[in-house]
């Protein structure tokens, strides 16, 4: 037996979506991005690489700078409220290490993203879990939550419902520790909280590239929060955690607004659409802020509609959940993609 910790040696470990490596999917399981990147992405890291790879030889800029300038620049802050990583997911779990303890804890709404919950085991930290009432609000929220940090996933994922910004303000103030809010999916819709990080001392945005920039494949992440957490922040993370090409593909695709706006626009209409599809096939729809739906079938049969469209070759995500199984999240592709999708519903009935 090896020396583990205890904790280590006794947790499952987190299962990510299905990847499939062979070609022939409709791929609507993770909410990547139909469409390619900014076309400034592929150039930058073609002009990074060049002819024979010579800048791989050195290492990358330990601080990000210019990203996080960029980043800055666009959001309306002082470079010092911004931190890059290696994906969102490596911000969740250094705020982990930066903020709780082993045996302190940390909360969530359930249901969202249960990665938390694994990154709060790493630690030895507890996990308490919050529902959400009918009208998406975080059920029995104590009116002083003691928990080291709170993580609320805005829009909300699988559910796809956003929080306004005077009810995550409300929530701040009742957070006596951080409030992470998860802002995955949030150019998708058309409210942020980054105000409230300049308003709230405990307040913590975190971005991701992967669904809205198409950067699933570079993992990239961005946090804006004060000056004081994104130092913390920074003594945690591995110093070269982005590498060259990453660093190049962030800029490119930070400084193409138009192109984002352009691609988000495309994927709200089509989500719309496809929702109505749905609609018209007897599902139940949760209205989405995100590049996603959960849809429920007729016959509140989540497994069944998942394994038919498994047998169809497209993949979207099922959770066994007691609280989710009745329904599939349904990431948005392409208008043909989701006609083929609604194609393949209507057979499956
Ligand atoms: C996709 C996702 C992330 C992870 O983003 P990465 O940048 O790919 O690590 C974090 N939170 C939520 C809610 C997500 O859906």
């Amino acid at each position: 037996m090896l020396p583990l910790r205890k904790n280590i040696a006794e947790m499952a470990g987190y299962i990510p979506g299905f990847q499939p490596q062979e070609s022939g999917w409709l791929k609507l399981n993770t909410n990547e991005n139909p469409y390619p990147p900014a076309p400034g992405v592929a150039a930058s890291i073609l002009a990074e690489v060049g002819q024979d790879g010579a800048s791989l030889r050195k290492y990358p800029d330990a601080a990000s700078r210019e990203v996080r300038r960029i980043a800055a620049e666009l959001y309306g802050f002082d470079p010092s409220w911004v931190i890059t990583a290696n994906g969102s997911d490596e911000l969740l779990n250094n705020l982990i290490r930066a903020f709780a303890d082993a045996g302190e804890e940390i909360a969530y709404v359930h249901p969202s993203y249960s990665y938390y919950a694994t990154l709060a085991e790493i630690q030895g930290a507890k996990v308490r879990t919050f529902g959400l009432t009918d009208d998406f609000r975080v059920a029995d929220f104590p009116e002083k939550y003691d928990g080291k940090l709170f993580f609320l996933t805005s829009p909300n994922a699988p559910l796809g419902c956003a929080f306004d910004n005077a009810y995550i303000a409300e929530l701040a103030r009742r957070c006596a520790g951080m409030l992470v809010v998860d802002e995955a999916y949030v150019d998708f819709t058309d409210t942020n909280a980054l105000e409230l990080v300049r308003e709230h001392e405990n307040v913590v945005v975190t971005r991701t590239f992967s669904k809205s920039y198409s950067l699933a494949g570079m993992r990239l992440g961005l946090a804006v929060a004060r000056p004081e957490a994104v130092a913390a922040l920074d003594k945690i993370r591995d110093h070269y955690h982005l590498d060259r090409l990453a660093l190049v593909a962030a800029a490119a695709a930070l400084q193409d607004q138009e192109y984002l706006r352009q691609t988000v626009q495309k994927i709200c209409a089509t989500r719309e659409r496809f929702s109505s599809g749905l609609a018209q096939l007897g599902y139940r729809v949760t209205p989405s802020h995100a590049n996603y739906v959960f849809a429920s079938p007729p016959d509140g049969n989540g497994k069944r509609v998942y394994d038919s469209l498994f047998k169809r070759k497209i993949l979207v995500r099922y959770f066994s959940d007691p609280l989710l199984s009745h329904g599939l999240r349904i990431s948005i592709g392409t208008d043909a993609e989701m006609d083929a999708t609604l194609a393949a519903l209507k057979e499956i009935g």
